[in-house]
């Protein structure tokens, strides 16, 4: 794809981001997200949509979740009577009477940017990211596109990248880079043929959806590095966090990558401040300014219990609640002091990180695709 120069409204340019990337920063979240403790993301799947009453789940085969890890579900999160979860019954999934132990050390914090899932519902359950990959659903049609121009559309972000505030214009860049990142994942494990039930790399729908729209790559630049400076920012709070599943070597590990990534010595030294929150909020109504922003990123956290496929919601409720965990780090907490942060929440940002990295590995991969099938027709 190759961009040249400093992504726009950020401090570093694109050939470092790819290079510390690939080098640095991917391998590392790749492993990170592996471990016990950022795999299993504690969420309400009930689709429960303010907007749209009338909007069912859908049936598509892709879209169902499996609620039910494996056996090798962290012991503290297992029920007392039955550790196994079967599917079909995934209430058997969560012991709510241990979450006071797999939460010790976190607290529970709002998040002005954010509606919560209510922390005491019975229909919040664990689900395993790994077993439950973000790829191709089948999910589109009204549905999907509703959400999408509810999102842009409702939420006043008309003038998108040209708008000349700085924060309207953050905002759309950020939606609009994560767009980009879901795009790229559907069109890199896409269902190529129902029959035999292959899975592929879908070069039409890529091309299509985000390689000819070089303002969608640069979107999702800048939210990985909006998304970046705001890991960088929580650093010493990510650094002596308590990653405990009760496995203590896996424990070790995690802390161990979490540490390897918030103190990469080639990160602080190529790009250093990746966003620079300081240039924001700085005209005279700020205030309402932020105000309403939250209104309406607090919005697209409701419009989330409105996505009809369950994978697509899960996926869509952990990378909203990732990007509202940014933006609470960067736009409201003064001083790492006062920065406290919910366990699903420190989840859901280091995910959102990771499948950002990802996409932008996918995105040189799938150009290069694209790039030698063209030179062969
Ligand atoms: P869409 O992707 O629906 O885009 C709608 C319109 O938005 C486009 O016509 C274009 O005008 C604009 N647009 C597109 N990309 C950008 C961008 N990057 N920046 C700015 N504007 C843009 N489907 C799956 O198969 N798997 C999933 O995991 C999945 N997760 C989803 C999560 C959420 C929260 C939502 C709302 C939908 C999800 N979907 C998922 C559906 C998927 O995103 C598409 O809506 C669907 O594939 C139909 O695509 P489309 O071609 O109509 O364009």
């Amino acid at each position: 794809q190759g961009f040249e120069g400093m992504v726009e409204d950020c401090c570093c340019d694109y050939g470092t981001v790819d290079l510390l990337n690939k080098e640095v920063l991917h391998p590392v979240l790749q492993e990170l997200v592996k471990t016990p403790f950022f795999r299993y993301y504690k969420v309400k799947l009930w689709c429960d949509c303010p907007f749209w009453p009338d909007d069912g789940m859908c049936q598509l085969r892709d879209c169902s979740v499996c609620e039910c890890p494996e056996s090798e579900f962290p012991a503290m999160f297992r029920s007392s009577d039955d550790a196994s979860c079967q599917e079909g019954r995934p209430e058997g999934a969560v012991d709510r009477t241990v979450d006071a132990m797999a939460f010790q050390g976190w607290t529970d914090t709002d998040n002005p940017w954010t509606i919560d899932d209510e922390t005491e519902s019975g229909d919040l359950t664990y689900v395993n990211l790994l077993l439950n990959p973000e790829k191709y659903t089948g999910y589109k049609g009204e549905s999907a596109r509703r959400i999408w121009e509810a999102i842009y559309a409702q939420n006043c972000f008309e003038n998108g990248e040209k708008d000349s505030c700085t924060e309207r214009r953050v905002f759309y860049r950020l939606i609009s880079g994560l767009h980009t990142s879901i795009s790229t994942h559907i069109a890199a494990e896409y269902l190529m043929d129902e029959a035999t039930n292959l899975w592929g790399r879908n070069t039409s729908l890529m091309h299509d959806r985000v390689l000819q729209h070089p303002e969608r790559v640069q979107n999702l630049y800048f939210t990985y590095l909006f998304v970046l400076r705001a890991v960088i920012k929580a650093q010493s709070y990510l650094a002596e966090a308590e990653y405990s599943t009760g496995n203590e070597v896996e424990d070790r590990l995690t802390h161990k990558l979490v540490t390897a990534l918030v103190g990469s010595e080639r990160l602080r030294t190529a790009c250093p401040i990746p966003f620079d929150e300081a240039k924001l909020w700085r005209g005279p109504d700020a205030d309402e300014l932020k105000n309403q922003l939250q209104r309406h990123f607090r919005n697209i956290t409701a419009l989330m219990d409105c996505v009809g496929c369950e994978k697509c919601r899960l996926w869509g409720k952990l990378q909203i609640s990732g990007l509202g965990t940014a933006l609470k780090i960067l736009f409201s907490v003064d001083g790492e002091n006062g920065l406290d942060l919910q366990r699903n929440e420190v989840i859901a940002l280091l995910n959102l990180l990771s499948r950002l990295s990802e996409s932008l590995e996918l995105i040189h991969e799938m150009a290069d695709l694209v790039r030698s099938q063209n030179s062969f027709s």
